[in-house]
């Protein structure tokens, strides 16, 4: 199937001028209440959910929406886009990953690419839908100076079809602060013989908004004990362990 054509290619990105909601809301009159988007003249190649998981980093949101939003309508995807507040302890660990998936199994019809708040892409050829192979999208980051850091790197943005995410029981919820759980994402899908997917180095550009280590999200002293043992726990640590009560309304456009 023919890709959109709209893209553009290389972006700039930069993060010296302070954005606003309003602002965002003005430049985009196509997106819909709760960050809703499906092209006009076709039918877009996938609906995609877009999950962001969130606490206490409002300047990013703002960077992110302003960036992507252009760049997802460019790429003619039918999305949403979900931000996951966090409420309560932990951080990019355990937190992020139960925001991704019981999210995602609220979302189980769509495929859906879940992304860290301050990444932004800076290529819009970087396509945020799902392969048929699991797909890492941000190989090419600012701070590991454009490349990837250690060939299993599955961090900052990623994209997996419903079946891929049933095939690995979702993402582990056992990990507390910060780091480790997408190295144990990595090991599910191995474990399951699924391959990573991924754009070359010039189209995975992408830049991370700088930040100190947040507050309340020390690293992880376990994680390195969690991510040798995923072959174990990953049947029962994931989407067949999550709780959750209430029931999610998806908006009709
Ligand atoms: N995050 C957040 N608030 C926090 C900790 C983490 O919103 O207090 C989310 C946010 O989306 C962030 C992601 O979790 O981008 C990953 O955390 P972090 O940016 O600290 O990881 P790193 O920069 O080390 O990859
Ligand atoms: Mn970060």
């Amino acid at each position: 199937m023919k890709e959109s054509s709209l893209p553009v290619g290389a972006l700039h990105v930069e993060f010296s001028r302070p954005v606003n909601l309003e602002e965002v809301a003005r430049i985009n009159p196509e997106v819909k209440a709760g960050g809703r988007f499906a092209p006009k003249d076709c039918i877009a190649v996938q609906k995609v959910a877009v999950i962001i998981p969130f606490r206490n980093r409002e300047e990013h949101l703002k960077y992110w929406l302003y960036y992507l939003h252009p760049i997802l309508q460019r790429q003619q995807l039918d999305y949403g886009v979900y931000v996951i507040n966090q409420t309560c302890c932990g951080g990019s660990g355990l937190a992020r990953d139960q925001s991704i998936t019981g999210m995602a199994t609220s979302v189980v019809t769509l495929a859906y690419s879940n992304s860290d708040v301050d990444l932004i892409p800076m290529d819009d050829r970087n396509t945020y839908k799902c392969y048929s192979q699991p797909r890492h999208l941000s190989v090419s980051m600012d701070k590991f100076g454009f490349r990837l850091p250690y060939n299993q790197y599955f961090g900052g943005v990623s994209a997996l079809s419903k079946e891929q995410f049933r095939k690995i029981n979702g993402f582990p919820n056992n990990y507390w602060g910060w780091g480790g759980e997408d190295d144990d994402i990595y090991n599910r899908l191995v474990f399951k013989g699924m391959e990573i997917s991924r754009p070359d180095a010039v189209i995975g550009k992408c830049r991370m908004i700088r930040h100190s280590r947040d507050r309340k999200n020390e690293p992880n002293p376990e994680r390195f004990d969690r991510i040798a043992h995923t072959r174990e726990t990953m049947s029962s640590d994931g989407l067949n362990t999550l709780f959750y009560k209430g029931s999610l309304k998806i908006r009709k456009r």
